[in-house]
């Protein structure tokens, strides 16, 4: 279906892997602000890993997200350099629109299904449940 030609291939690489720095340097920004907040707050000698008792729940939910972005990317390039395809919806193997692949390049589901996929994931953690993709902070 989206089977991509070397160049093109390429290009998509490339953009990926931009996508995934640009990601990297924003999870380092978020946590660099995070340990200077503390800092200015008194916890000079403290480390952000030594905090959980006091959770932030802006740089949890912003170092979730990156991670989830950042997992995605990488995902998205496996592919591309496994398969030489890009573009393709994982779930209903229908094509993903220009529109979406321009706002979010490593998106491996259309819009529908995507949609489909959050609203279960919604569900799951509305009944208590955890999902296994491992705990965010190693
Ligand atoms: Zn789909």
């Amino acid at each position: 279906m989206a089977k991509l030609k070397d160049t093109a291939k390429e290009m998509v690489l490339n953009t990926l892997r931009k996508k995934l720095d640009d990601t990297l340097v924003a999870m380092n920004l978020v946590s660099a602000g995070a340990k200077m907040r503390l800092k200015q707050e008194g916890h000079k000698t403290m480390a952000l890993e030594d905090v959980p008792s006091t959770p932030d729940m802006d740089l949890t939910r912003n170092i979730s997200r990156l991670t989830k972005t950042w997992k995605e990317m990488e995902e998205a390039i496996r592919r591309v350099e496994e398969t030489g395809e890009y573009g393709t919806c994982l779930t209903c193997g229908g094509e993903i629109s220009g529109e979406r692949l321009r706002i979010s390049p490593a998106a491996l589901n259309c819009t529908d299904c995507q949609a489909a996929i959050e609203e279960r994931q919604k569900r799951i953690k509305g009944r208590g449940h955890v999902e296994g993709n491992g705990p965010l902070y190693v």
